[in-house]
């Protein structure tokens, strides 16, 4: 049953609040939608797909209430951040209620210890502006941080800046606990705390809705950032991984770039030089000199230098780096799309010597730096690559992944494809316990089976 004008007025007298329950074409269009179309393959299969209704809850009884009545009645249930996401995570298969969790933005505590306690729908950049506040800041964020919601960076994302230090969002007990209400007749709220959270974290919102969370920040550090060009991408890789793997600096952001690809981040073409090769680096503030030495020893070039003053910083060098990379390139020609990669530290320099050698000018290098679970720095990448077709994308991720290199595959629009799926079935079997009926953004786990069926792997 998604008739929409039914589900609206329902919905009105679930929240008692018509303002709550938008239904304007392009409003629903629009909040049906993410960064879906970063992919040639995605961008066909998802483009007319979108939900029946936008819901807007303010607190976790009226998420209860609303999955309450769509438990009842049958109605999917997408839940949504800010719509960032880039595999067509927030987009609604089956149509029914867009859950946009935006209004859910309280901060509720920096512990003194270092802890945000936050709601869902808190953008990463208020988070990371309170944490500094009180003398901390984000362990790692992504490069969306301006628009991007805690809830929608757990459910969806993986890391960013600050990973080279701190690893990935799912790494070292960042978070450290969340809330979760699940889709059942009567809704509950559960609380999942160390180990256990990973059963919620990047499931797309299949398998629960988070409604508060517990994440552990870094103590803050005064920044600085630096570009350096080099004359070959041999020599800039080899400083950024020096640099990267290296315990001694402090520094929240190490991205390498092949050119031509500074040729397309236009409005700081000034400090990207025709041809060269480039690193943009965030670096304490008290090691931005040392860094200059270090970097003209290896034959670099800095071409800016500056403080850093927060998210308005001009310019603010992590704009370009991460998957913003990706948008600068695509805007330039939108044949480019992408690859997520992670390297062999010890195999690296071949790794990306077979690459070249076999795709060309196809794959543009686009080097990222992440602590890994074990702690050590390794090379990742999300390069650039020239479209042509479905199939020599899979020729790509194919040879990649023969030559060890590991590819989470941003193509394609389930979990358990998409490269971060848990191998010991968490994200599945929570599933199975807190979205029996399979309401949950549906089709977007495809290894669900219905209740009462055996989970693969699970016994
Ligand atoms: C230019 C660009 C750069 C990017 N850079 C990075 C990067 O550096 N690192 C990175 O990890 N990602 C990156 N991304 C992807 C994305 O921006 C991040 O993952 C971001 O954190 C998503 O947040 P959001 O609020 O937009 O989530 P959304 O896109 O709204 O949602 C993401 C997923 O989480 C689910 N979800 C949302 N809220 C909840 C909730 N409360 N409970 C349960 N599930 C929920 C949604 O259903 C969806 O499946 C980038 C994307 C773009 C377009």
């Amino acid at each position: 049953m998604n008739d929409p004008q039914v589900l609206a007025q329902d919905l009105t007298v679930v929240l008692g609040d018509a303002t709550r329950v938008l239904t304007a074409p392009a409003v629903v269009e629009r909040l049906s939608k993410d960064f879906y179309w970063y992919s040639p393959v995605l961008r066909p299969a998802l483009e007319a797909k979108r939900g029946d209704v936008v819901a807007q809850p303010g607190s976790v009884d009226e998420v209860r209430a609303v999955l309450r009545y769509c438990y009842r009645h049958d109605v999917p249930v997408t839940a949504r951040g800010a719509g960032t996401g880039n595999y067509g995570q927030a987009i609604p298969l089956c149509g029914g209620v867009v859950l946009d969790l935006s209004r859910m933005d309280g901060i509720e505590e920096i512990t003194r210890d270092g802890v945000a306690v936050c709601e869902p729908g808190v953008r990463l950049g208020v988070l990371e502006a309170a944490a500094r506040e009180k003398g901390w800041e984000l362990r790692c964020y992504p490069s969306t941080i301006v628009k991007a919601t805690v809830g929608g960076f757990l459910g969806g994302g993986s890391g960013g800046i600050g990973s080279v230090a701190h690893g990935g969002l799912r790494d070292f007990g960042t978070v450290r606990g969340l809330e979760v209400v699940t889709m059942e007749d009567d809704p509950q709220v559960h609380l999942r705390e160390g180990e256990a959270v990973h059963e919620i974290l990047h499931a797309w919102g299949t398998n629960g809705i988070i409604t508060k969370i517990w994440l552990a920040l870094a103590p803050k550090v005064e920044w600085a950032q630096t570009a350096v060009a080099f004359d070959s991408f041999a020599a800039a890789f080899d400083f950024s991984e020096q640099i990267a793997g290296d315990a001694a600096w402090t520094k929240r952001l190490v991205t390498a770039f092949e050119w031509p690809i500074p040729r397309y981040f236009s409005p700081v073409k000034r400090i990207c030089p025709e041809g060269k090769h480039l690193i943009f680096f965030m670096i304490a503030a008290e090691q931005i000199e040392e860094l200059r030495t270090a970097a003209e020893k290896a034959t670099g070039t800095v071409t800016y230098s500056g403080t850093y003053s927060g998210l308005k910083t001009i310019p603010l060098l992590s704009d370009y780096t991460w998957n913003h990379t990706t948008l600068w390139a695509i805007k330039h020609d939108d044949a480019y799309t992408y690859l997520q990669c992670g390297f062999d530290p010890a195999r690296v320099r071949e790794q990306l010597q077979v690459l070249r050698g076999r795709f060309g000018d196809e794959i543009l290098f686009h080097m990222e730096f992440m602590k890994n679970g074990q702690g050590k720095v390794i090379p990742g990448a999300i390069p650039l690559v020239r479209f042509t077709t479905e199939e020599r994308l899979k020729e790509m991720i194919h040879c990649c992944r023969e030559n060890g290199v590991f590819v989470a595959n941003p193509h394609v629009n389930n979990v358990e494809d998409g490269g971060r799926y848990r191998e010991d079935h968490e994200q599945l079997r929570a599933k199975r316990r807190y979205d029996p009926k399979g309401l949950l953004n549906p089709g977007k786990m495809p290894s669900f089976e219905p209740e009462g069926a055996e989970v693969a792997g699970s016994r």
